[in-house]
């Protein structure tokens, strides 16, 4: 009998397994149904490159619809997942909620920000973890420095030009330095502000940034932000952003234009609504097998299931597209061993290490126990990652976004608009009419 298996996700995991399904389930086999709100896949590691200007935010999104062609991909949410009845409530993106049957389950649908009861941050700070988030903070990096070029009050300018990123993991730190990287573009073009005009801060709560690389690689990019006048602050947090003002533990108030807040994430919350069984932090609790533990006919992997590290007894696998790849690839394979009654094969993988792109030319990198910084950690930053990108034409795309901005510099092409869109059409419509039949007769025909 066919099998339905319903993918639930289709970022790194659900994209991968569904293409591993692609390729090796016969007719008649098994069908697919893959779920996703967005309709496509994030390649987050170039998140903050395209932040910066360096790569075109399309390019680092592969459409659900055409990477797994044949495939039934569905745009919206699954709210809620009854496994006893082997059913989840649907939310497309337009009209009334569905009921989806299956037979097998996999559950892929990640983490999302972690949101914490701060003050104001709901308001006034930016996340960090979609290209729509990743277009919004480019435009505004990019408004705030044609705003302060604009006005004569010394206020609104000075805190058009202050910014400050919370968390310094691999996306505050990326994020921050391409955001500065562009500034330091853009700022060419504004005969009114110099680059010692605009105030960087980086808010970490730990003692270090970058905890997945060795410590001295965190050392090393604290000193090297430092170096370009970033201010970093080490076992500091952000305890209020009310008013729009960031207000730090240590005490500082920065009046500041532009917070951005990337202070991790937390598993999904749908697995735990579905009373499936999960961990203390909500994550979906896995076999090495990928299957969920003690449940049959479903199946996990990536940032949010906790899959055991079979290189370290006792632990669990990172949450990073480093494992969400690997684990998705295996997962296709062991569905289909599944669907055919064959044996599952276990994951195994370890952690190779880490890169991360700074701008400017310098990155840090990892492997086993290479350590490279500066320019040749760059370069393994982008040869690493271009690698994953997930199809040819996006690989291709994102070499030649590279060629341009490296011959013709970045673009800095400010499109805050796109986000009102509508409202220019609507303000036609708003628009004082003329005052009489007579003035409206005697108006210049458009
Ligand atoms: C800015 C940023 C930079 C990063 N950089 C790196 C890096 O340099 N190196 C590295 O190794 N890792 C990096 N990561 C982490 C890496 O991207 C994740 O580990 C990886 O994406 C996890 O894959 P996943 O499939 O579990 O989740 P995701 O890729 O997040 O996919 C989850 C999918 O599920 C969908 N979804 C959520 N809820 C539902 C629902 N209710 N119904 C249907 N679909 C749903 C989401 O829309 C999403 O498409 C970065 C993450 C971020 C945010």
């Amino acid at each position: 009998m066919t099998k339905h298996i319903l993918i639930v996700g289709g970022g790194y995991v659900g994209m991968y397994t569904a293409m591993g399904l692609r390729k090796l389930v016969r007719t008649g086999e098994a069908t697919v149904t893959v779920v996703d709100p967005r309709g496509y896949m994030t390649y987050l590691p170039f998140l903050a490159e395209a932040v910066g200007g360096s790569i075109e935010p399309r390019h680092v999104a592969a459409p659900l619809g055409q990477v797994l062609k044949g495939m039934r991909v569905l745009t919206g949410r699954v709210t809620r997942v009854d496994h006893e009845a082997r059913s989840a409530e649907f939310q497309p993106v337009q009209g009334p909620a569905r009921t989806l049957r299956y037979d097998i389950l996999v559950m892929a649908a990640g983490s999302i920000t972690r949101a914490l009861p701060i003050p104001g941050l709901a308001e006034h700070a930016i996340g960090f973890k979609s290209i729509g988030e990743a277009v919004h903070l480019r435009n505004r990096v990019l408004a705030q420095l044609a705003a302060a070029d604009s006005t004569d009050d010394e206020r609104i300018r000075r805190r058009a030009l202050t910014f400050v990123v919370v968390g310094g993991g691999f996306s505050g730190v990326e994020a921050l330095a391409e955001m500065q990287g562009l500034a330091d573009e853009a700022v060419r073009y504004h005969a009114g502000i110099r680059r010692s005009d605009l105030r960087w801060t980086l808010v970490e709560a730990t003692d270090h940034i970058l905890p997945e690389l060795h410590a001295d690689l965190g050392r090393w990019t604290v000193d090297a932000l430092r170096e370009r006048d970033v201010d970093v602050r080490l076992g500091t947090r952000l305890t209020s952003l009310a008013g729009g003002v960031a207000v730090l533990s240590d005490g500082t108030e920065i009046d500041a234009g532009t917070v951005v807040w990337a202070a991790g994430g937390r598993p999904s919350p749908l697995a735990a609504a579905s009373g499936l069984p999960v961990d203390r932090t909500g994550r979906l609790l896995a076999t090495e097998y990928l299957t969920v533990a003690g449940v049959e006919d479903a199946f996990t992997a990536g940032d949010g299931a906790a899959v055991p590290d079979l290189t370290r007894p006792g632990e669990f696998t990172g949450p990073n597209a480093q494992h969400a790849v690997r684990q998705g690839k295996l997962l296709g394979r062991n569905l289909v061993a599944y669907v055919r009654g064959r044996r599952l094969k276990p994951y195994r993988h370890a952690y190779l290490g880490s890169v991360a792109g700074l701008g400017h030319h310098q990155g840090v990198a990892q492997v086993y126990r290479l350590k490279l910084t500066g320019v040749l950690g760059w370069l393994a930053h982008r040869a690493y990652h271009l690698g994953w990108v997930p199809t040819a034409r996006h690989k291709a795309a994102v070499l030649a976004d590279w060629l341009l901005a490296g011959l013709f510099r970045r673009e800095t092409v400010q499109l805050e608009a796109i986000e009102h869109a509508d409202e220019d059409f609507r303000h036609a419509f708003t628009a004082e009419p003329p005052a009489s039949a007579e003035a409206a007769r005697q108006a210049p025909a458009a």
